[in-house]
């Protein structure tokens, strides 16, 4: 997708601050962290949202949770973390290029989301 900011960062054309690179995934730190550790974990290959994830290409859905697990090692979250996905309008998904949140290094709050009537 020649519009799309993760995709560029995949093919080197945006830098990113990498924490980990394969064939077919990636994941950088986010530019705007919520968290002490915040690391975006995306496929090389453009799916949209989880909402495009088929039998077809799930299997690289599997592949970012592996590589997240290690990069929470690597990090230091033995404590625990979080794994986000916002999909879509609703969800509040800004990049539409399917992504994963890496929260860590703080207890974190749930619900996520202020109580709405
Ligand atoms: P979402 O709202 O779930 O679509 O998350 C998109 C995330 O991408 C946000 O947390 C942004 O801060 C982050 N982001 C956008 N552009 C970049 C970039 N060039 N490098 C790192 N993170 C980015």
């Amino acid at each position: 997708m020649s519009d799309c900011v993760f995709c560029k960062i995949a093919a080197g054309e945006i830098p990113a601050n990498k924490v980990y690179e394969d064939d077919t995934v990636l994941a950088f730190r986010d530019l705007d962290p919520q968290a002490p550790v915040h690391v975006l974990l995306i496929p090389k290959a453009h799916i949209a949202s989880v909402a495009e994830i088929t039998p077809e290409n799930s299997g690289v859905v599997a592949h970012i949770f592996e590589v997240a697990a290690q990069i929470a090692k690597e990090l230091g979250l033995e404590n625990g973390f979080r794994i986000v996905n916002n999909c879509g309008e609703d969800g509040m998904q800004s990049v539409q290029h399917l992504h994963f949140h890496l929260l860590g290094g703080k207890k974190m709050g749930w619900p996520p989301f202020p109580a709405q009537s």
